[in-house]
């Protein structure tokens, strides 16, 4: 059995720990690796290598970073395949999806590219007579970033590129379902000529997260996964004086009003659910059909539902692939039976799909549920799944207001072909996301992506300039260079301008 390895100090490091946990195969139901699981020790092990990092790295110039970043950039187009199919085999999502992710992960590293533009400070000219104000930023030290299963290449490029420009080191701890993507970044790190010790991979469980979160040596955190544990995260990191920004769950929902092209909107919705299982945080999981656009609705989402093609994640063929675990599906499909059992239809029904040739595969069909109301679980939880709840509303202001008692508030989106509703929906909304007929509105790099309420804990969201702004600290410097030959102009009182 393979054994997947944290990665310290520019190698592969076993660690002091026997703990493991098992890396499944999603489409075959088969065991394909063992991840190693740290312990304090080798979280304290990684930590240190990357404060040592920091003394030197956080003092290398702009050009030096760049260089590196760019060299990075290459290695990660030219092995974009590979990276997708290791994506693919433990996660379970068609190749051209991971491929999708690597692409939007690379934007990130690109967008990084121009840290020399990003980290440019002000400057004031004789603020005062003969003095001067100018600001720049530093980085904070050693920052830590604890991912999702859900995009092992994407979401842990939202943050270390950034990071890493800005002058910091960093530990991952990715999610242990599908590891072994951090082990080829960490590689490509290494050949790109990062120093040894600036990118650190420890795998592992709550043991790795809660030593993270306690050491005295992590300067910040940052955590994207579920509503609970990004609370957790957040409370903890904070208590412990640390900058910590936490993306947590969601619950999407698209609003289609009875103005927008049906089938556009019947196209997107299925791409939108279904796609990579559902199980992506910018899903859209709620259809919110307005006044006369429901009946038909339903019909055409269920058609379209009915012919994604599901299967392994290697078949080029594959629209959809298996979900990540079997406690996966089986949360999954004891949601959908909740959803019959507490009134709701089921228009398409994905329980009991059987891929031939994968017979032990997770795999869980695309499932339309009509008539959801706000309290059925299939709507309060966040099933993250391929499953899409149909609920009706009379008005866009009952569609926006419903959107607004949901807690969470990632993103969401509307079909509609009226500008006056979209700008009413787009400025009701409170929700960090917002899709004018684009069902999936994930921000490009050079903007920052986040959610509100319980989908973000902490004040910054992540990438783009709000990534920069977490990542360094600034400093602001009021200078003067007297004339030695000048009377000095010393005063008690607080300084003001002259
Ligand atoms: P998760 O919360 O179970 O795990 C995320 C990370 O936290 C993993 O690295 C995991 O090892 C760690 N972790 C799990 N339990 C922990 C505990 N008790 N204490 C400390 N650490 C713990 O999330 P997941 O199932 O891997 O990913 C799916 C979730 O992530 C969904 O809720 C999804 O919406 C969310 N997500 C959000 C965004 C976003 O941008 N807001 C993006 C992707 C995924």
């Amino acid at each position: 059995m393979r054994t997947i390895t944290h990665w310290i100090g520019g190698k592969s490091a076993p660690g002091s720990s026997t703990r493991t946990a098992p890396v499944w195969n999603p489409a075959t139901g088969e065991q394909q690796a063992e991840v190693a699981l740290a312990s304090t020790t080798d979280v304290d092990t990684a930590v240190r290598a990357a404060a040592a990092a920091f003394e030197t790295w956080s003092q290398s110039s702009l050009s030096q970073r760049t260089k590196i970043l760019f060299n990075f950039r290459e290695l990660v187009n030219a092995r974009t395949q590979e990276l997708a199919e290791i994506v693919s085999d433990e996660h379970g999502k068609v190749v051209s999806d991971a491929r999708g992710e690597v692409q939007r992960g690379l934007e990130v590293v690109e967008f990084a590219c121009g840290i020399p533009t990003l980290l440019k400070g002000d400057f004031s000219d004789q603020v005062s007579t003969g003095v001067d104000v100018y600001s720049f930023r530093e980085p904070l030290g050693v920052c830590a970033g604890i991912t999702p299963f859900n995009f092992p290449v994407m979401v842990p490029m939202w943050m270390f590129p950034v990071a890493i420009a800005c002058g910091n080191t960093f530990v991952l701890k990715p999610s242990e379902r599908d590891p072994s993507a951090a082990q080829l970044i960490a590689e490509l790190w290494a050949e790109a000529g990062l120093p040894d010790g600036v990118f650190n991979v420890v795998h592992g469980d709550k043991e790795a997260v809660d030593a993270l979160l306690d050491h005295a040596d992590v300067a910040a955190v940052s955590f994207v996964g579920s509503t609970p544990i990004a609370r957790y995260i957040h409370e903890r990191g904070t208590a412990n004086g640390k900058r910590v920004q936490a993306l947590g769950g969601a619950k999407n929902h698209a609003i289609v009003l009875p103005d927008a092209p049906l089938d556009h909107a019947a196209d997107h919705l299925v791409a939108a659910a279904f796609g990579s299982a559902g199980e992506r945080c910018m899903a859209i999981s709620a259809a919110v059909a307005v006044g006369g656009a429901a009946d038909e609705l339903v019909a055409a989402v269920s058609e379209k539902a009915r012919a994604v093609k599901v299967g392994p994640g290697r078949d080029p063929d594959s629209e959809m692939g298996p979900v990540v675990t079997a406690a996966a599906r089986e949360r999954i499909v004891g949601l959908i039976g909740s959803g019959e059992q507490q009134g709701a239809t089921l228009a398409v029904d994905g329980r009991g799909l059987s891929v031939p040739g994968y017979e032990d595969g997770f795999f869980v069909g695309p499932t339309v549920i009509d008539g959801v109301r706000t309290d059925m679980d299939v709507y309060r939880e966040e099933i993250f799944g391929p499953v899409l709840s149909v609920v009706r509303t009379d008005t866009v202001d009952d569609a926006i207001a419903l959107i607004n008692s949901n807690p969470y508030g990632n993103g969401t989106a509307i079909f509609t072909s009226s500008g006056e509703a979209a700008r009413r929906f787009q400025r009701g909304v409170n929700v960090g996301m917002i899709g004018i007929n684009v069902p999936i509105p994930v921000p490009m790099a050079y903007y920052s992506f986040g959610g509100w309420k319980d989908s973000l804990f902490g004040d910054k969201h992540i990438h783009g300039p709000e990534g920069v702004s977490f990542y360094t600290r600034a400093k602001v410097v009021t200078a003067r260079w007297p004339h030695v030959e000048h009377a000095s102009d010393a005063s008690y009182h607080f300084p003001t301008s002259q």
